[in-house]
C-alpha cells in the first residue's frame, strides 16, 4: 500500500506518559518529604499505579466524576499509610498536573522514527489529551516542528474510537483514508478507531499483549519496526 499521510498518537507511542509520571511523581515526593511517611519512592509508587489504572476505568464507565479521580489517585496513597490528608493529596494533584507536560522523556526511536517519517509524510498528531497540556509535551520536547497538524478531541468535538475525529484529521490533510495509516498504542483507540474510519493500522505493542480480538493492519513491538513498513 502506498500510503500519503500518517495519523500518530502521542502518549505512549511518542511522549513516555508512564516514564514521565514517575519522574514527576518522585520529583514531588522528594520536595514534600513523603519519604517520611513510607518505605521507599518505589512503594508509594506502586500504590499510587494500581489505583490509579482502576480508577481511570471507573471514570471510563462514568462510575466516578474528574474530580474524584483527580482527588483520589493522590489521596489513598495516604490513607494507605494513615495520613488521611485531602488537603495534601490535592496539592499533589495540582503539582503533578502543573510539572507532567513538562517532562521530555520519549518512548524509544521516537525521535529516529519521527526523523525518517517527516521528509517523506506529512504527519498528524491524533489524541484525545486535552490542548492546553500536549501542545506543552511537544513543546517540551522539541518535537512540534515534526507535524503538519496537531488534532486533539476538544477541536474535533468527538474522542477515538469515533471515526470523527479521523474523519476531522483527513479533511484538515485533504486526505483519504485508503491513502492514510494510523499509528498508535491503544487498541481500542487507535486500532479500532482507525478501522471505524476506514485507515489501515499500526499497533505499537512493546508488551505483546495477547489480544484475541487483534486484527491491526500491523502490529509493531518497537518503533524501530515501522521503518520496514513506511
Ligand atoms: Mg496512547
Amino acid at each position: 500500500m502506498n500510503y500519503k499521510n500518517i495519523f500518530i498518537d502521542l502518549d505512549d507511542t511518542l511522549w513516555d506518559f508512564h516514564a514521565n509520571a514517575k519522574s514527576s511523581l518522585h520529583e514531588i515526593y522528594d520536595n514534600r518529604n513523603l519519604g517520611q511517611f513510607f518505605d521507599s519512592f518505589e512503594q508509594y509508587f506502586s500504590i499510587y499505579a494500581k489505583k490509579n489504572v482502576e480508577l481511570w476505568e471507573q471514570y471510563g464507565k462514568g462510575t466516578i466524576s474528574k474530580e474524584a479521580l483527580s482527588l483520589e489517585r493522590f489521596l489513598h496513597p495516604l490513607v494507605q499509610v494513615g495520613i488521611n490528608n485531602s488537603e495534601l493529596a490535592k496539592q499533589i494533584g495540582i503539582e503533578y498536573l502543573d510539572m507532567l507536560p513538562s517532562r521530555t522523556a520519549l518512548v524509544p526511536h521516537a525521535k529516529e522514527l519521527l526523523d525518517y517519517l517527516y521528509p517523506k509524510y506529512p504527519l498528524t498528531i491524533v489524541s484525545n489529551g486535552f490542548v492546553e497540556v500536549q501542545y506543552k509535551k511537544l513543546h517540551s520536547c522539541r518535537i512540534e516542528k515534526y507535524f503538519a497538524h496537531v488534532v486533539l478531541s476538544e477541536a474535533a468535538g468527538a474522542l477515538k474510537p469515533d471515526k470523527q475525529i479521523f474523519q476531522y484529521a483527513l479533511k484538515l490533510n485533504n486526505a483519504i483514508a485508503a491513502e492514510t495509516i494510523m499509528i498508535g498504542d491503544s487498541y481500542e483507540a487507535d486500532i479500532v478507531g482507525a478501522q471505524n474510519a476506514a485507515i489501515d493500522q499500526i499497533y505499537f505493542n512493546p508488551q505483546s499483549t495477547p489480544d484475541s480480538t487483534n486484527n491491526a493492519t500491523y502490529q509493531i513491538k518497537s518503533l524501530e519496526e515501522v521503518l520496514n513498513i513506511l
